[in-house]
C-alpha cells in the first residue's frame, strides 16, 4: 500500500503552535464527523434509495428520479449545467510531473521532472494559456492536440493540456448517443454516498471518448469523481490514465479540483518505457468575482480619513519606509489577484509565530512587524518584499518539522533584518499593469549572491539564539535529503519569483546546516528528512484560501513509504458544501475510504 503520509514525526511543538494560533477558530473548523462507518457502507440495490429525500441544494427541489434511466438523465443534465457554469471561469491549473526510474531499494523514484502552470479557459473548448511561456521556450511549437494525446514523434514531450482535459468526461458529447452507462454499485467517498457507473463509448462514437468510471453523489446527481482514460487513440498518440476529483465548494456544484495521473509498469520484463506520476491542481475559480467585490470595498475606503499618525510631511527615512510599504502592498495585492498568493489566513499565523520566536529571542527591533504569506504554487521557493515573507505551498508541504520551517523563514527574515530590500520599483503602479500570465516576466525578487551569502550567515546566527537551536539537526537533514534529490528535481527547484535554493543541482541555501546534521539513512524508518508533496497545506480551489491539513498520520512501514518530495495520488475526503464552515476536503492519502465491496452489509 502506498497511502502513507510520513507525518508521524511532525514536531509536537509545531502542532502546538498551530493549535495556539487556531485556538479561536478551531471549534468552527472541526470537520463534521462522518455520518457512518464509510468502509462498510454499501448496498447492492440496483436502484437509488428513494427513501432519501433530496435536501436544500440547487437542483434538488426537483422530483427525485425513480428509475436508473432517470438518474442517468439527471447526471447528464447536471454535467451540462456544470459546463455552462464554468464556461466563464478561467482557473489556474498547475501540473507537476515526475518521470520515474526503478530504484532497487526505494522502488520507482523521480529521475526527472516537469512543471506547467497556466490558466484554463472553459469558454468553448478547453484551452490553456501559460505562465511560463516567456521563460522556458521548450514547449514552443508543440502540437495543439486535443484530448491529451501524447505524440510519440515528439519524444514523449508532455502536453500540459493533456493533464487537465479530464475535468469533464466529455465536454461536447456527454450523452446516451455516445455512451453506455452501466450501474456498478454504491460507495461512500468520504461523507458522500455515491452511485457508481461504468462508462463505455458506443461503437461508432469516435476516437478519444471517455472510458472508465464515474462517481455520482446521490442528492443532485453531480459527478464527484472520474477515473479512467480515453479510448482508441490514433496510432502515434497515447492517452494518460487519470483520476479526477471534484469538491462541493459552492451550493449545487462540484468543482474540478485535483487530477492524478500515473503511467508505468515496473514488473519484470515490462516493455513500456514511459513511467511518470503527475498531480494537477486547479484553483482561482473565483478570481473575477474577488475583483468585483474589491471595487465595492474601495469605494467605501475612499470615504475613510487617512489615519496616518504624523500631521507633517514624512522625514526622508519615513518616506523611504512608506515607499517600501507601498511597493510591498502593490506586490501582495497583485499576486493575490493573479491567484498566486493565498489570502491572509491561519497558515500565515503559524508561519508568523515561528518568525516571532526568532525575532523576540534575537531582540530584533523592526519598524514594522514581519508578515508572512503563502504562494499557492508547488515549486520550492521563498522571497520577501518589504516586510512580507512569502513561502510556497510546495515548500511548506515537504518540510518535516518546525525546525526546518524556522530555517526556511530565518533566511528571509535575515534579508529583512539586513535591509536587503528589493522591489521598491513596484511602488510605481504602472508596473502592476500586466496580465496574470505575465506575472513571472514582470515581477522578480532575486538577490545578488553576496546578499544571499550574508542572509544565510545571519540566519544561522539568529537560529542559534532561538528556540530552534536544538532542532537544527532536522533542518540539516532536510538539506541533505534535498541534496540527494536535487539533480532529479530541477523543475520543482526552479524558483519563479525568488532565488533558487539550489544551483546546478547543488543545494546552496543554508547549506552550512547540513555539515552538523546526522547521516541520511533511508532505512531508518524514524528518520523523516522530507515529506511528500501535498501533505500539509490544503488549498481551496474556489477562494484560494489555505489551511493546514488535519489528517491522522499513517505509520511508515518501509523506506518506500518515505517518498520525499514525491507526488502521490489524491484522496480528498469529500463532504457537502456547508456555508457555516470552510468547505473542507483534505487532500491526503490518509483520508482514504477503502473501496466498498458489493456484498458489504448496509449499516444504516
Ligand atoms: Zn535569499
Amino acid at each position: 500500500m502506498r497511502k502513507a503520509t510520513s507525518e508521524f514525526t511532525l514536531s509536537n511543538s509545531w502542532m502546538i503552535l498551530a493549535l495556539l494560533a487556531l485556538a479561536t477558530t478551531a471549534v468552527a473548523q472541526q470537520p463534521a464527523p462522518a455520518p457512518q462507518n464509510s468502509s462498510t457502507a454499501a448496498t447492492t440495490q440496483s436502484q437509488p434509495d428513494q427513501s432519501q429525500p433530496a435536501q436544500g441544494q440547487s437542483g434538488s427541489n426537483m422530483t427525485p428520479p425513480t428509475t436508473m434511466d432517470q438518474v442517468v438523465d439527471r447526471v447528464i443534465w447536471r454535467e451540462k449545467e456544470l459546463i455552462k457554469f464554468l464556461s466563464r471561469r478561467t482557473p489556474i491549473v498547475e501540473t507537476y510531473l515526475q518521470d520515474l526510474a526503478q530504484d532497487p531499494q526505494l522502488g520507482p523514484v523521480p529521475q526527472d521532472d516537469h512543471y506547467f502552470l497556466g490558466r484554463m479557459d472553459f469558454s468553448d473548448s478547453i484551452d490553456r494559456s501559460d505562465f511560463l511561456e516567456g521563460k522556458e521556450k521548450k514547449d514552443e511549437g508543440m502540437e495543439k492536440r486535443l484530448l491529451g494525446g501524447l505524440t510519440k514523434k515528439f519524444k514523449f514531450q508532455y502536453q500540459p493540456l493533456g493533464f487537465s482535459w479530464m475535468v469533464f468526461a466529455d465536454r461536447s458529447d456527454f450523452d446516451r448517443q455516445h455512451y453506455d452507462f452501466h450501474y456498478a454499485r454504491r460507495e461512500f467517498l468520504g461523507d458522500i454516498r455515491c452511485l457508481v457507473f461504468d462508462l463505455t463509448p458506443k461503437k461508432d462514437a469516435g476516437r478519444g471518448r471517455f472510458l472508465g468510471r464515474i462517481w455520482v453523489e446521490d442528492q443532485d446527481f453531480n459527478i464527484v469523481r472520474l477515473n479512467g482514460t480515453y479510448s482508441r487513440p490514433h496510432r502515434n498518440d497515447y492517452y494518460f490514465h487519470m483520476d479526477s476529483w471534484r469538491l462541493n465548494l459552492m451550493p449545487g456544484f462540484w468543482i474540478p479540483a485535483y487530477i492524478y495521473s500515473e503511467e508505468g509498469d515496473f514488473t519484470a520484463g515490462a516493455k513500456n518505457k514511459i513511467a511518470f506520476k503527475a498531480q494537477t491542481r486547479m484553483w482561482g475559480y473565483n478570481l473575477k468575482a474577488a475583483m468585483a467585490s474589491d471595487e465595492l470595498t474601495n469605494i467605501r475606503v475612499d470615504s475613510v480619513k487617512d489615519e496616518t499618525a504624523s500631521a507633517q510631511d514624512a522625514t526622508p527615512l519615513a518616506a523611504e519606509r512608506e515607499w517600501q510599504q507601498q511597493a510591498e502592498d502593490n506586490v501582495v495585492e497583485r499576486l493575490e489577484r493573479a491567484g498566486l498568493l493565498a489570502p491572509a489566513g491561519d497558515v500565515d499565523k503559524i508561519l508568523q509565530t515561528v518568525v516571532n520566536n526568532i525575532v523576540i529571542t534575537n531582540n530584533i527591533d523592526l519598524p514594522r512587524p514581519v508578515r508572512t504569506r503563502v504562494l499557492t504554487t508547488s515549486p520550492l521557493e521563498t522571497f520577501s518584499v518589504g516586510n512580507t515573507i512569502v513561502v510556497s505551498r510546495g515548500l511548506i508541504d515537504v518540510l518535516p518539522d518546525e525546525g526546518s520551517l524556522a530555517m526556511v523563514l530565518s533566511h528571509e527574515l535575515a534579508h529583512i533584518v539586513l535591509g536587503h530590500n528589493l522591489g521598491s520599483q513596484y511602488a510605481f503602479n504602472d508596473r502592476m499593469l500586466f496580465s496574470d500570465e505575465g506575472t513571472y516576466q514582470n515581477l522578480g525578487f532575486k538577490h545578488i549572491p553576496e546578499e544571499e551569502a550574508a542572509a544565510d550567515k545571519k540566519a544561522v546566527e539568529m537560529l542559534k539564539n532561538s528556540p530552534y537551536a536544538q532542532k537544527l539537526d532536522s533542518a540539516g537533514l532536510f538539506i541533505k535529503a534535498l541534496q540527494k534529490r536535487a539533480p532529479q528535481l530541477s523543475a520543482l527547484l526552479q524558483a519563479h519569483l525568488g532565488n533558487n535554493i539550489t544551483e546546478n543541482g547543488t543545494v546552496t541555501r543554508m547549506a552550512a546546516l547540513a555539515t552538523s546534521a546526522p547521516a541520511l539513512d533511508w532505512n531508518k524508518l524514524d528518520q523523516i528528512a522530507a515529506l511528500p508533496l501535498g501533505g500539509r497545506v490544503k488549498l481551496n480551489p474556489w477562494d484560494d484560501s489555505v489551511e493546514m491539513v488535519k489528517s491522522q498520520p499513517v505509520a511508515i512501514t518501509s523506506a518506500r513509504d518515505k517518498m520525499p518530495f514525491e507526488v502521490t495520488p489524491f484522496y480528498p475526503r469529500l463532504s457537502r458544501y456547508n456555508a457555516a464552515t470552510t468547505p473542507a476536503a483534505s487532500t491526503t492519502a490518509a483520508a482514504t475510504t477503502p473501496a466498498a465491496t458489493p456484498d458489504a452489509a448496509p449499516n444504516q
